[in-house]
């Protein structure tokens, strides 16, 4: 059984991921591929990017950090998802997809803003406002029923690319914080910044000398530039109700 199934590899799927993974837990991302940003024509609110970035560039990077950090992938839909043991949350979920096996994980996290009819089974507390399904959650994304977390816009967070992303972090962290994972905070730090204080290097931290962070730096670079070295062939995915005959 896995730790945590996380439906959904948009924004906030995908940075919740980085975090579950990055703490040593073994994550699935199960994806529609139709992130919901890939429709923006130029991304210019999101930090970092002085004059803007490829919606879709961005995607794919954070879907490589997601991979480089130890996250798995799965292309497809969750069409159904219920307790191993209805008595006993404890024993996880199954999720079944529209093509393959069920799949087993410890925890789901919610993050397909298009779709939680998945969800139905769990009564987890959805609510509709217009066409579109919300689910309720507190301040961390735990819903109604424990080990069930939800993220992103689903969890009825404002509708921009970094809230998604943060709102992830943010819900990814809870389900660490569940799993009684041994854990402080993410933090990759300068050779002696704990040590030389005589702190011990708290768990989910890092020290690294100036040689390590330099070659991570090199690498980080490398990776930047060749993503940035080209535009990406793909246009905006227009809105499904609009006909694009080109
Ligand atoms: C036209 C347009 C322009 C936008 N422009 C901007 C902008 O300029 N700046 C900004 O900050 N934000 C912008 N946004 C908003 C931003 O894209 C969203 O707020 C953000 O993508 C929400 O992230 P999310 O992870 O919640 O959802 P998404 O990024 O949509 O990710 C959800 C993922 O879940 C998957 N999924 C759905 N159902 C299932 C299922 N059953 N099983 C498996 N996977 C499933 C989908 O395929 C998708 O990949 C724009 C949105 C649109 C539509």
């Amino acid at each position: 059984m896995r730790d945590v199934c996380i439906v959904g590899g948009g924004v906030s799927g995908l940075a919740a991921s980085i975090f579950t993974a990055r703490a040593g837990l073994d994550t699935l991302v199960i994806d529609g591929g139709e992130s919901i940003l890939a429709r923006n024509a130029s991304l210019e609110n999101y930090p970092g990017f002085p004059d803007g970035v490829d919606a879709r560039q961005l995607l794919e990077l954070i879907r490589k950090q997601a991979h480089n950090a130890g996250a798995t992938f799965e292309l497809g839909h969750v069409t159904h998802v219920e307790p191993v043991d209805e008595t006993d949350l404890e024993q996880g979920f199954v999720l079944e997809t529209d093509g393959g096996e069920p799949l087993e994980a410890r925890r789901v996290i919610a993050a397909s803003w298009k779709d939680s009819e998945y969800l139905v089974p769990l009564d987890v507390g959805r609510t509709q406002r217009g066409t579109k399904y919300f689910v309720s959650t507190d301040d961390a994304g735990r819903t109604a029923v424990d080990g069930v977390y939800a993220a992103g816009r689903i969890a009825d967070e404002p509708h921009q690319a970094i809230v998604a992303a943060g709102h992830g972090s943010k819900v990814g962290l809870a389900v660490i914080h569940d799993s009684e994972v041994n854990f402080y905070h993410d933090w990759v730090v300068p050779e002696g910044y704990f040590t030389e204080r005589d702190i011990e290097v708290p768990p989910g931290c890092e020290e690294i000398d100036d040689e390590e962070r330099r070659q991570r730096d090199q690498q980080a670079r490398e990776t930047i530039l060749e993503a940035f070295s080209e535009p990406l062939d793909e246009r905006p995915t227009m809105h499904p109700s609009v006909v694009d005959d080109e």
